[in-house]
Protein backbone atom coordinates (compact mmCIF):
# COMPACT_ATOMS: atom_id res chain seq x y z
CA UNK A 1 0.00 0.00 0.00
CA UNK A 2 2.73 2.44 1.40
CA UNK A 3 4.33 1.68 -2.49
CA UNK A 4 1.70 2.54 -4.38
CA UNK A 5 0.90 5.63 -2.72
CA UNK A 6 4.49 6.46 -3.52
CA UNK A 7 4.20 5.68 -6.85
CA UNK A 8 0.66 6.94 -7.59
CA UNK A 9 2.17 10.78 -7.56
CA UNK A 10 4.84 9.37 -9.79
CA UNK A 11 2.42 8.19 -12.92
CA UNK A 12 0.76 11.25 -12.80
CA UNK A 13 3.66 13.36 -13.39
CA UNK A 14 4.83 11.31 -15.79
CA UNK A 15 7.93 8.54 -14.59
CA UNK A 16 10.74 10.12 -12.80
CA UNK A 17 13.44 9.44 -14.41
CA UNK A 18 15.80 7.49 -13.01
CA UNK A 19 19.00 9.00 -12.28
CA UNK A 20 22.91 7.45 -11.70
CA UNK A 21 24.26 9.84 -9.63
CA UNK A 22 28.05 10.10 -9.88
CA UNK A 23 30.00 9.05 -6.14
CA UNK A 24 32.23 11.70 -6.43
CA UNK A 25 34.08 11.55 -3.69
CA UNK A 26 35.81 9.24 -1.01
CA UNK A 27 37.79 9.55 2.22
CA UNK A 28 41.37 8.99 1.96
CA UNK A 29 41.96 5.24 3.09
CA UNK A 30 44.59 6.38 5.64
CA UNK A 31 44.81 9.56 7.43
CA UNK A 32 48.52 10.80 8.08
CA UNK A 33 48.74 11.58 11.54
CA UNK A 34 50.73 14.82 10.76
CA UNK A 35 49.66 17.16 7.51
CA UNK A 36 51.29 20.67 6.99
CA UNK A 37 50.39 22.70 4.16
CA UNK A 38 52.94 24.57 3.06
CA UNK A 39 54.07 27.86 1.96
CA UNK A 40 50.24 28.85 1.09
CA UNK A 41 48.82 31.59 1.73
CA UNK A 42 45.90 31.85 4.60
CA UNK A 43 42.57 33.36 5.01
CA UNK A 44 42.00 32.41 8.84
CA UNK A 45 38.42 34.21 8.38
CA UNK A 46 39.06 36.15 12.12
CA UNK A 47 39.49 39.14 10.44
CA UNK A 48 39.31 40.45 6.55
CA UNK A 49 42.74 40.32 5.70
CA UNK A 50 45.08 37.05 4.78
CA UNK A 51 48.52 36.01 5.66
CA UNK A 52 51.37 35.26 2.68
CA UNK A 53 54.03 32.28 2.80
CA UNK A 54 52.63 29.66 5.78
CA UNK A 55 52.83 26.77 6.73
CA UNK A 56 49.61 25.22 8.80
CA UNK A 57 50.15 22.30 10.73
CA UNK A 58 47.28 19.47 11.25
CA UNK A 59 47.35 16.93 13.68
CA UNK A 60 44.55 14.28 14.41
CA UNK A 61 41.96 16.03 13.47
CA UNK A 62 42.65 19.53 14.83
CA UNK A 63 44.81 22.38 13.39
CA UNK A 64 47.61 22.97 15.58
CA UNK A 65 49.52 25.78 14.63
CA UNK A 66 50.18 28.29 11.80
CA UNK A 67 53.91 29.69 10.96
CA UNK A 68 55.95 31.62 8.69
CA UNK A 69 56.87 28.87 6.16
CA UNK A 70 60.22 27.18 6.54
CA UNK A 71 58.91 24.82 9.51
CA UNK A 72 60.24 21.20 10.52
CA UNK A 73 58.13 18.82 7.42
CA UNK A 74 59.85 16.05 9.53
CA UNK A 75 57.28 12.84 9.64
CA UNK A 76 54.10 14.93 7.76
CA UNK A 77 52.04 14.38 4.91
CA UNK A 78 53.49 17.68 2.92
CA UNK A 79 50.58 19.34 0.80
CA UNK A 80 52.24 22.22 -1.36
CA UNK A 81 50.81 25.36 -1.43
CA UNK A 82 52.13 27.94 -3.01
CA UNK A 83 50.09 30.30 -5.68
CA UNK A 84 47.45 28.80 -3.46
CA UNK A 85 45.26 30.05 -0.41
CA UNK A 86 43.46 27.79 2.31
CA UNK A 87 40.40 29.10 3.80
CA UNK A 88 37.68 27.55 6.46
CA UNK A 89 35.75 24.40 5.23
CA UNK A 90 32.70 26.23 3.97
CA UNK A 91 29.18 26.62 5.87
CA UNK A 92 26.49 26.87 3.51
CA UNK A 93 23.71 28.04 5.71
CA UNK A 94 20.33 27.16 3.52
CA UNK A 95 20.33 23.67 2.68
CA UNK A 96 17.68 20.68 2.21
CA UNK A 97 19.76 17.48 2.46
CA UNK A 98 16.44 15.76 2.10
CA UNK A 99 15.08 17.54 -1.25
CA UNK A 100 15.86 18.09 -4.87
CA UNK A 101 16.42 20.57 -7.07
CA UNK A 102 14.88 19.42 -10.04
CA UNK A 103 12.44 21.00 -12.28
CA UNK A 104 8.87 20.83 -11.85
CA UNK A 105 8.15 18.99 -15.09
CA UNK A 106 11.26 16.33 -14.67
CA UNK A 107 10.33 15.61 -10.51
CA UNK A 108 13.46 13.28 -9.04
CA UNK A 109 13.02 11.38 -6.15
CA UNK A 110 15.67 13.50 -3.26
CA UNK A 111 18.95 11.22 -2.98
CA UNK A 112 20.39 12.62 0.29
CA UNK A 113 23.39 10.70 0.10
CA UNK A 114 23.90 12.20 -3.42
CA UNK A 115 23.08 15.63 -1.91
CA UNK A 116 25.59 15.25 0.72
CA UNK A 117 28.65 14.45 -1.59
CA UNK A 118 28.42 16.82 -3.76
CA UNK A 119 28.33 20.04 -0.70
CA UNK A 120 31.39 18.47 0.33
CA UNK A 121 32.75 17.83 -2.98
CA UNK A 122 32.18 21.75 -3.63
CA UNK A 123 34.12 22.36 0.02
CA UNK A 124 31.17 22.63 2.32
CA UNK A 125 32.22 21.02 5.51
CA UNK A 126 29.35 21.74 7.60
CA UNK A 127 25.67 23.22 6.65
CA UNK A 128 22.36 23.90 7.96
CA UNK A 129 19.57 22.40 6.81
CA UNK A 130 16.41 24.65 6.73
CA UNK A 131 13.71 22.14 5.99
CA UNK A 132 12.86 18.65 5.10
CA UNK A 133 11.64 15.89 7.04
CA UNK A 134 11.66 15.85 10.63
CA UNK A 135 12.08 11.85 10.86
CA UNK A 136 13.84 11.22 7.80
CA UNK A 137 16.95 14.40 8.99
CA UNK A 138 16.47 12.61 12.63
CA UNK A 139 18.18 9.22 11.52
CA UNK A 140 20.25 11.12 8.37
CA UNK A 141 21.87 12.98 11.76
CA UNK A 142 22.32 9.79 13.39
CA UNK A 143 24.25 8.54 10.37
CA UNK A 144 26.82 11.23 10.71
CA UNK A 145 28.65 9.23 13.37
CA UNK A 146 29.07 5.98 10.41
CA UNK A 147 31.74 6.30 7.53
CA UNK A 148 28.34 5.67 5.03
CA UNK A 149 27.74 9.52 5.50
CA UNK A 150 30.32 11.47 3.13
CA UNK A 151 28.36 15.18 3.75
CA UNK A 152 28.74 18.08 5.38
CA UNK A 153 28.34 17.70 9.32
CA UNK A 154 25.06 19.61 9.43
CA UNK A 155 22.08 20.83 11.75
CA UNK A 156 18.41 20.62 11.20
CA UNK A 157 15.27 22.13 11.55
CA UNK A 158 12.87 19.68 10.62
CA UNK A 159 9.84 20.19 8.74
CA UNK A 160 9.27 24.51 7.92
CA UNK A 161 6.29 26.22 9.96
CA UNK A 162 3.72 27.40 8.10
CA UNK A 163 0.54 29.49 7.70
CA UNK A 164 -2.32 26.60 6.90
CA UNK A 165 -2.69 26.99 2.87
CA UNK A 166 0.49 30.01 3.20
CA UNK A 167 3.38 29.48 1.55
CA UNK A 168 5.15 27.29 1.21
CA UNK A 169 1.67 25.09 0.64
CA UNK A 170 0.33 27.72 -1.64
CA UNK A 171 3.29 27.01 -3.92
CA UNK A 172 3.90 23.89 -3.93
CA UNK A 173 -0.15 23.47 -4.83
CA UNK A 174 0.22 25.22 -8.02
CA UNK A 175 3.41 23.76 -8.81
CA UNK A 176 2.74 19.99 -9.04
CA UNK A 177 -0.39 18.14 -9.45
CA UNK A 178 -2.28 16.84 -6.93
CA UNK A 179 -1.00 14.43 -4.98
CA UNK A 180 2.73 15.13 -5.66
CA UNK A 181 1.85 18.11 -3.82
CA UNK A 182 0.36 16.73 -1.09
CA UNK A 183 3.07 14.44 -0.93
CA UNK A 184 5.65 17.43 -1.16
CA UNK A 185 4.14 19.57 1.39
CA UNK A 186 4.09 17.50 3.86
CA UNK A 187 7.54 16.70 3.61
CA UNK A 188 8.54 20.42 3.57
CA UNK A 189 5.54 21.84 5.50
CA UNK A 190 4.06 22.26 8.84
CA UNK A 191 0.85 23.79 8.81
CA UNK A 192 -0.28 25.52 11.95
CA UNK A 193 -3.78 28.04 12.19
CA UNK A 194 -3.32 29.82 15.67
CA UNK A 195 -0.36 30.77 18.18
CA UNK A 196 -1.21 28.19 20.44
CA UNK A 197 -0.54 24.79 17.48
CA UNK A 198 2.85 26.83 16.47
CA UNK A 199 3.84 26.31 19.92
CA UNK A 200 2.57 22.40 20.22
CA UNK A 201 4.77 22.78 16.14
CA UNK A 202 8.02 23.72 18.31
CA UNK A 203 7.85 21.40 20.91
CA UNK A 204 7.06 18.47 18.52
CA UNK A 205 10.53 19.75 16.85
CA UNK A 206 12.61 20.07 19.57
CA UNK A 207 11.78 16.42 20.87
CA UNK A 208 12.46 15.19 17.51
CA UNK A 209 16.10 16.82 18.57
CA UNK A 210 15.70 20.02 15.82
CA UNK A 211 18.35 22.46 16.32
CA UNK A 212 16.68 25.60 14.92
CA UNK A 213 13.27 26.69 14.25
CA UNK A 214 12.16 27.80 10.43
CA UNK A 215 8.90 29.77 9.93
CA UNK A 216 7.98 30.77 6.51
CA UNK A 217 6.54 34.35 5.81
CA UNK A 218 6.23 34.98 2.33
CA UNK A 219 3.38 35.22 -0.42
CA UNK A 220 3.72 32.77 -3.36
CA UNK A 221 1.46 33.57 -5.21
CA UNK A 222 1.58 37.14 -4.83
CA UNK A 223 -2.23 37.14 -2.90
CA UNK A 224 -1.09 34.46 -0.44
CA UNK A 225 -1.57 35.21 3.33
CA UNK A 226 1.33 34.99 5.19
CA UNK A 227 1.94 34.65 8.83
CA UNK A 228 0.61 36.99 10.95
CA UNK A 229 2.39 38.60 14.16
CA UNK A 230 0.41 36.42 16.89
CA UNK A 231 1.29 33.35 15.23
CA UNK A 232 5.36 34.57 14.66
CA UNK A 233 5.48 35.76 18.06
CA UNK A 234 4.85 32.56 19.53
CA UNK A 235 7.00 30.56 18.10
CA UNK A 236 9.74 32.35 18.01
CA UNK A 237 9.14 33.02 21.61
CA UNK A 238 8.61 28.80 22.02
CA UNK A 239 11.98 28.71 20.28
CA UNK A 240 14.14 30.63 22.14
CA UNK A 241 12.76 29.28 25.90
CA UNK A 242 13.44 25.83 24.39
CA UNK A 243 16.97 27.31 23.60
CA UNK A 244 16.65 27.37 19.99
CA UNK A 245 17.33 29.73 17.56
CA UNK A 246 14.53 30.54 14.75
CA UNK A 247 14.88 31.53 11.53
CA UNK A 248 12.26 32.94 8.66
CA UNK A 249 11.81 32.67 5.09
CA UNK A 250 11.12 36.21 4.10
CA UNK A 251 10.41 38.39 0.76
CA UNK A 252 9.52 41.92 1.36
CA UNK A 253 10.67 44.56 4.40
CA UNK A 254 7.33 44.27 5.40
CA UNK A 255 7.65 40.60 6.43
CA UNK A 256 11.33 40.82 7.52
CA UNK A 257 10.11 43.19 9.89
CA UNK A 258 7.94 41.28 11.40
CA UNK A 259 10.07 38.68 11.60
CA UNK A 260 13.01 40.46 13.17
CA UNK A 261 10.05 42.41 15.69
CA UNK A 262 8.91 39.03 17.39
CA UNK A 263 12.47 38.14 17.94
CA UNK A 264 13.71 36.32 15.11
CA UNK A 265 17.56 35.00 14.74
CA UNK A 266 17.91 35.11 11.03
CA UNK A 267 16.22 36.15 7.87
CA UNK A 268 16.67 33.71 5.02
CA UNK A 269 16.41 34.81 1.36
CA UNK A 270 16.68 38.36 2.34
CA UNK A 271 14.02 41.08 0.65
CA UNK A 272 13.98 39.97 -2.76
CA UNK A 273 10.57 41.56 -3.50
CA UNK A 274 10.18 45.08 -3.37
CA UNK A 275 12.47 47.75 -1.73
CA UNK A 276 14.38 47.99 1.54
CA UNK A 277 15.12 51.35 2.76
CA UNK A 278 17.92 52.46 4.87
CA UNK A 279 16.04 53.23 8.13
CA UNK A 280 14.57 49.58 7.49
CA UNK A 281 17.84 48.16 7.35
CA UNK A 282 18.89 49.76 10.92
CA UNK A 283 16.34 48.54 12.68
CA UNK A 284 17.10 44.88 11.05
CA UNK A 285 21.08 45.80 12.60
CA UNK A 286 19.09 47.41 16.18
CA UNK A 287 17.08 43.65 16.27
CA UNK A 288 20.37 41.83 15.72
CA UNK A 289 19.42 39.67 12.92
CA UNK A 290 21.82 38.12 10.35
CA UNK A 291 20.50 37.81 6.94
CA UNK A 292 21.26 35.55 4.12
CA UNK A 293 19.98 36.87 1.16
CA UNK A 294 20.48 33.69 -1.35
CA UNK A 295 20.37 35.67 -4.52
CA UNK A 296 21.40 32.28 -6.18
CA UNK A 297 17.47 31.27 -5.84
CA UNK A 298 16.08 33.89 -8.01
CA UNK A 299 18.43 34.02 -10.67
CA UNK A 300 17.88 30.33 -11.39
CA UNK A 301 14.44 30.32 -11.30
CA UNK A 302 14.50 33.34 -14.00
CA UNK A 303 17.14 31.59 -15.55
CA UNK A 304 15.06 28.66 -16.56
CA UNK A 305 11.84 30.65 -17.31
CA UNK A 306 14.04 32.82 -19.73
CA UNK A 307 15.38 29.72 -21.09
CA UNK A 308 18.93 30.20 -20.54
CA UNK A 309 19.40 28.10 -17.40
CA UNK A 310 23.18 27.06 -17.90
CA UNK A 311 25.22 24.66 -15.24
CA UNK A 312 28.50 25.35 -14.12
CA UNK A 313 31.52 23.35 -15.39
CA UNK A 314 31.73 21.97 -11.43
CA UNK A 315 28.04 21.37 -11.82
CA UNK A 316 28.28 19.59 -14.93
CA UNK A 317 30.21 16.68 -12.81
CA UNK A 318 28.18 17.07 -9.26
CA UNK A 319 25.22 16.04 -11.51
CA UNK A 320 24.59 13.30 -14.11
CA UNK A 321 23.46 14.32 -17.71
CA UNK A 322 19.94 12.66 -17.13
CA UNK A 323 19.14 15.20 -14.17
CA UNK A 324 20.51 18.33 -15.75
CA UNK A 325 18.69 17.85 -19.62
CA UNK A 326 15.81 18.44 -18.68
CA UNK A 327 16.63 22.27 -17.01
CA UNK A 328 18.10 23.14 -20.71
CA UNK A 329 16.54 25.53 -23.02
CA UNK A 330 15.09 23.31 -25.41
CA UNK A 331 12.84 21.11 -22.81
CA UNK A 332 12.01 24.23 -20.67
CA UNK A 333 10.77 25.85 -24.16
CA UNK A 334 8.08 23.20 -24.26
CA UNK A 335 7.07 23.41 -21.17
CA UNK A 336 4.50 26.09 -19.13
CA UNK A 337 4.17 27.21 -15.31
CA UNK A 338 0.96 28.03 -13.63
CA UNK A 339 0.07 31.72 -14.52
CA UNK A 340 0.25 32.71 -11.02
CA UNK A 341 4.06 31.24 -10.71
CA UNK A 342 4.90 33.25 -13.75
CA UNK A 343 3.05 36.81 -12.29
CA UNK A 344 5.72 35.99 -9.21
CA UNK A 345 8.72 34.98 -11.14
CA UNK A 346 8.22 38.33 -12.93
CA UNK A 347 8.30 40.65 -10.28
CA UNK A 348 11.51 38.94 -9.13
CA UNK A 349 12.96 39.74 -12.49
CA UNK A 350 11.92 42.75 -12.53
CA UNK A 351 12.97 43.51 -8.68
CA UNK A 352 16.48 41.92 -9.44
CA UNK A 353 18.52 45.00 -8.81
CA UNK A 354 16.44 46.14 -5.86
CA UNK A 355 17.49 42.80 -4.59
CA UNK A 356 21.25 43.08 -4.60
CA UNK A 357 20.73 46.75 -3.44
CA UNK A 358 18.70 45.21 -0.36
CA UNK A 359 22.23 42.84 0.58
CA UNK A 360 24.47 45.56 -0.17
CA UNK A 361 22.28 47.94 2.42
CA UNK A 362 21.76 45.67 4.55
CA UNK A 363 25.62 45.10 4.55
CA UNK A 364 26.42 48.77 4.88
CA UNK A 365 24.60 49.28 7.54
CA UNK A 366 26.30 46.65 9.40
CA UNK A 367 24.20 43.48 9.50
CA UNK A 368 25.74 40.16 8.72
CA UNK A 369 25.38 38.84 5.79
CA UNK A 370 25.51 34.86 5.66
CA UNK A 371 25.68 32.48 2.57
CA UNK A 372 23.35 30.45 2.37
CA UNK A 373 22.31 28.51 -1.06
CA UNK A 374 19.05 26.65 -0.80
CA UNK A 375 21.11 23.56 -2.31
CA UNK A 376 18.85 20.85 -3.28
CA UNK A 377 15.62 22.80 -2.01
CA UNK A 378 15.29 25.12 -4.63
CA UNK A 379 14.34 24.49 -8.22
CA UNK A 380 17.64 25.12 -10.32
CA UNK A 381 19.86 25.26 -6.91
CA UNK A 382 22.16 22.28 -7.80
CA UNK A 383 23.87 21.39 -4.23
CA UNK A 384 27.06 22.58 -3.94
CA UNK A 385 26.98 24.77 -7.26
CA UNK A 386 24.33 27.04 -6.42
CA UNK A 387 26.84 27.91 -2.86
CA UNK A 388 29.86 28.82 -5.32
CA UNK A 389 27.29 30.88 -7.49
CA UNK A 390 26.10 32.51 -4.19
CA UNK A 391 29.73 33.87 -3.50
CA UNK A 392 29.67 35.13 -6.78
CA UNK A 393 26.56 37.16 -6.70
CA UNK A 394 27.16 38.55 -3.37
CA UNK A 395 30.60 39.61 -4.65
CA UNK A 396 28.37 41.26 -7.21
CA UNK A 397 25.79 43.01 -5.22
CA UNK A 398 29.11 44.74 -3.69
CA UNK A 399 29.64 43.14 -0.67
CA UNK A 400 33.88 42.94 -0.17
CA UNK A 401 35.66 39.32 -1.24
CA UNK A 402 36.45 39.13 3.02
CA UNK A 403 33.65 39.60 3.94
CA UNK A 404 31.35 37.47 1.69
CA UNK A 405 34.03 34.42 2.55
CA UNK A 406 33.15 35.64 6.32
CA UNK A 407 29.80 35.03 5.39
CA UNK A 408 30.34 31.57 4.35
CA UNK A 409 32.84 30.67 7.18
CA UNK A 410 33.14 31.82 10.87
CA UNK A 411 29.69 33.77 11.03
CA UNK A 412 27.50 31.04 9.93
CA UNK A 413 29.87 29.12 12.48
CA UNK A 414 29.09 31.46 15.18
CA UNK A 415 25.29 31.15 14.57
CA UNK A 416 25.11 28.13 14.63
CA UNK A 417 27.62 26.82 17.92
CA UNK A 418 27.45 30.40 19.46
CA UNK A 419 30.58 32.06 20.17
CA UNK A 420 32.93 29.05 20.44
CA UNK A 421 32.42 26.88 17.61
CA UNK A 422 35.30 24.83 16.51
CA UNK A 423 34.98 25.66 12.83
CA UNK A 424 34.46 28.12 10.53
CA UNK A 425 38.18 29.89 11.30
CA UNK A 426 41.91 28.40 10.60
CA UNK A 427 43.13 28.53 14.37
CA UNK A 428 44.67 26.42 16.88
CA UNK A 429 42.69 23.96 18.13
CA UNK A 430 40.07 24.53 15.80
CA UNK A 431 38.42 21.43 13.75
CA UNK A 432 40.61 21.16 10.67
CA UNK A 433 37.73 21.78 8.07
CA UNK A 434 39.91 23.24 5.72
CA UNK A 435 39.49 24.27 1.52
CA UNK A 436 42.72 24.75 -0.56
CA UNK A 437 41.78 27.10 -3.36
CA UNK A 438 43.58 28.10 -6.58
CA UNK A 439 44.75 31.84 -6.96
CA UNK A 440 43.29 34.49 -4.46
CA UNK A 441 39.66 34.76 -3.67
CA UNK A 442 40.06 38.40 -1.79
CA UNK A 443 40.94 39.61 -5.44
CA UNK A 444 39.30 37.38 -7.67
CA UNK A 445 36.02 35.80 -6.21
CA UNK A 446 35.91 33.04 -8.40
CA UNK A 447 38.90 31.12 -6.89
CA UNK A 448 36.26 29.90 -4.41
CA UNK A 449 35.28 27.63 -7.23
CA UNK A 450 38.92 26.30 -8.07
CA UNK A 451 39.15 24.19 -5.46
CA UNK A 452 42.48 22.00 -4.92
CA UNK A 453 41.64 20.21 -1.94
CA UNK A 454 39.14 19.59 0.82
CA UNK A 455 40.31 18.20 4.06
CA UNK A 456 36.88 17.83 6.50
CA UNK A 457 38.54 16.96 10.31
CA UNK A 458 41.60 16.32 9.34
CA UNK A 459 40.69 13.77 6.53
CA UNK A 460 41.49 14.46 2.93
CA UNK A 461 37.87 13.93 1.01
CA UNK A 462 39.49 12.60 -2.25
CA UNK A 463 37.93 13.01 -6.13
CA UNK A 464 36.67 9.77 -7.84
CA UNK A 465 36.71 10.06 -11.31
ZN1 LIG B 1 15.08 26.71 1.34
Amino acid sequence: MRLLLLLFPAMLLGCPASHRYPQLIRREASPAPVTIFRDVRVFTATDTSSLEHQDVRVENGRIVGLAPTGTDLTGARVIEGAGKTLVPGYVDFHVHLTGSPAPPWAVAWPDEDHNGRALLASGITSAMDVGGELEKLKALWKRQAEPSWLGPRFWYSGQIISLKDGYPTSMVKILYPWPASALADQRFSGPVTNPLEAVAAVDWRMHNGAHHLKLAIASVPLNAQTMPPDIVSAAVKRAHEKGAKAVAHVDTAVHALRAARAGIDALMHGIHLGELTVADAQELKAAGVVVSPTLVVFDRAEALVQFRFAPTEMEKRLYPESFLTPFSPDVARTKTLDPQLMEWLGKLQADRPKRLAAAKTLYDAGVPILVGSDGAGSIGCLAGGAFLDELRLLSEAGIPNADVLRGATVLPARFIAGANADFGTIEPTKRADLVLLDGDPLTDITATSRIVTVMQGGVVIEKVE
